[in-house]
């Protein structure tokens, strides 16, 4: 057990107060960590804001040869990265070191992306005139990242605010914050100098966020999580008219056309639903399949979550780990119990798992659901958790209005084989990421976010850099 410091201005500080880190696998706490609070964002911030004007005037090719550095440093480390994170959060070795993977693949692409901040010029209706376009790093950007996905959900803004040239201050989730001092640490040796990113950690999260949004040196606040807490810091940013990103809650339809491959389908659907535990925002939450073919698919389903073997990601061999707390658990099986309630069967799983050592961590079986209708939460609900609830339909037009009906917009699946009937649905659904015969659309080159209560702005991609950066227009008469 250690206590770890806040990183601010290039030292590591110690606080006042500490909190607890437990392992969710096993109940153990693993880690004291610095409690920090308002004081400490504060103090963090103004290190940021001195830290700009330096860091803001160097040039994109010297970000960008930090950002390599640190893209080499993180896959160096990945291996020691991965078993951090299956420790605090949980999720398989395997899962850990994919995710160390993609975390690293946004500190390269913006070290790339840095180099591409072109403006541009544009031609004036007057003769004596000329238009320049410009982009320059909007400043201060306060970020705050879950625990879900612990080291990558960093680096898909910390390397974009990099690379335009702004200066950070982060704080992580509570329950995280090891994988947070990991990345800072990388970053510090990596040579990125002091003040330009700064670390905060919190057991109680609301102080920091307030002096987030209402401290006039921060430009910008950046925010992945729930849509609840994600609505309430933009409501206060917009206070300042700070700039504001948002990645948020989804509640994604998985589409299972007649003439898709039902068995290729529900390979599919058991791999994207049951990542990460279920813990992910692009994991299905309503599974509509074509009457026709759902007793195919759901027997695939259910012989592939069948297998799954649960337990604590260090074991060989597990493909789902622990949910991340007591609430998680209640949450889930509210929604299973409401479904069963309400008439859907029960085809797997359907509770928690707490035979021997599984007790001690946050078990769930990974469970099918059939005969699900709108009537039930979890229809409705996000439900963060390894559960697939199947949903039959008849009718293709139905099926994108039913998917559609939800206030969430981020991402959604399609499986069919006929192209026009993929690019109906691919222009006819309002969700951010799509993917057609597809479960994984992410990638750092691609652009990574939700319409509707499922966020602003994108991640990743070339869009990833302009969310970091304003736009200055030139007009110079000649
Ligand atoms: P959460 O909103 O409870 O917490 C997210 C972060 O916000 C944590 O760091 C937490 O400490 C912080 N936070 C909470 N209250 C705060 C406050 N008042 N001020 C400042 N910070 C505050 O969400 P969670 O349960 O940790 O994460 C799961 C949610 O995140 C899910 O809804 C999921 O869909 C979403 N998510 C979205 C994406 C995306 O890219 N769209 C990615 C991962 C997770």
């Amino acid at each position: 057990m250690w206590r770890d410091p806040i990183f601010i201005n290039g030292n590591w500080l110690d606080a006042a107060q500490t909190f607890p880190v437990y392992n969710p696998a096993t109940g153990e706490e693993i880690a004291r960590i610095a409690d920090g609070g308002a004081a400490e964002a504060r103090r963090a911030i103004d290190a940021a804001e001195k830290a700009l004007p330096a860091w803001s005037s160097t040039t994109a090719h010297v970000r960008s040869a930090i950002l390599y550095r640190a893209w080499q440093l993180m896959l160096e480390h990945k291996d020691s990265l991965a078993a951090l994170m299956t420790e605090e959060q949980g999720k398989p070795l395997k899962a850990a070191t994919n995710e160390v993977q993609y975390a690293a693949d946004f500190l390269l692409w913006f070290a790339e992306e840095a180099k591409r901040s072109y403006g541009e010029t544009i031609p004036s209706a007057r003769a004596d005139q000329r238009f320049i376009v410009q982009h320059q790093p909007v400043g201060v950007v306060a970020a705050v990242t879950p625990w879900n996905y612990p080291v990558s959900m960093i680096t898909r803004k910390l390397a974009p605010a990099l690379a335009a040239g702004c200066t950070v201050v982060l704080k992580p989730a509570e329950s995280t914050p090891l994988c947070a001092i990991e990345v800072f640490k990388l970053l510090h040796q990596a040579g990125v100098p002091d003040g330009v990113i700064n670390l905060v950690t919190a057991k109680d999260p609301a102080p920091i966020g307030e002096e987030f949004c209402t401290n006039p040196a921060v430009r910008k606040l950046t925010f992945t999580g729930s849509t609840a807490v994600g609505r309430t810091l933009g409501q206060r940013a917009g206070g300042q008219l700070k700039r504001v990103s948002m990645e948020l809650g989804g509640h994604a339809p998985f589409i299972v056309y007649k003439d898709a491959d039902p068995v290729h389908a529900a390979k599919g659907a058991s791999l994207v639903k049951f990542l990460n535990t279920g813990q992910a925002c692009i994991c299905p939450n309503r599974i509509f399949v074509h009457a026709d073919i759902v007793d195919a698919f759901v027997e695939t389903l259910v012989q592939r979550v069948g297998k799954m073997r649960v337990g604590a990601g260090t074991e060989a061999g597990v493909a789902i780990g622990p949910l991340v707390n007591a609430a998680a658990i209640a949450k889930v099986d509210a929604q299973v119990t409401d479904a069963r309630d309400k008439g859907a069967q029960v085809v797997c799983g359907g509770q928690q798992l707490q035979q021997g050592a599984l007790g001690k961590g946050h078990f769930y079986a990974p469970t099918v659901l059939t005969g699900v209708t709108d009537q039930m939460l979890i229809y409705k609900e996000e439900t963060f958790g390894p559960v697939a609830p199947v949903i039959v339909f008849n009718d293709n037009d139905d099926v994108i209005a039913m998917a559609n009906d939800t206030s969430y917009g981020l991402a959604a699946y399609v499986y069919t084989q006929n192209l026009s009937q993929a690019m109906r649905a691919f222009e006819g659904l309002q969700f951010g990421i799509i993917g057609i015969n597809d479960i994984n659309p992410t990638s750092a080159a691609a652009p990574f976010g939700g319409m509707k209560n499922s966020g602003l702005g994108r991640e990743g991609a070339r869009e990833g850099l302009m969310e970091y950066m304003e736009t200055k227009l030139g007009g110079f008469s000649i």
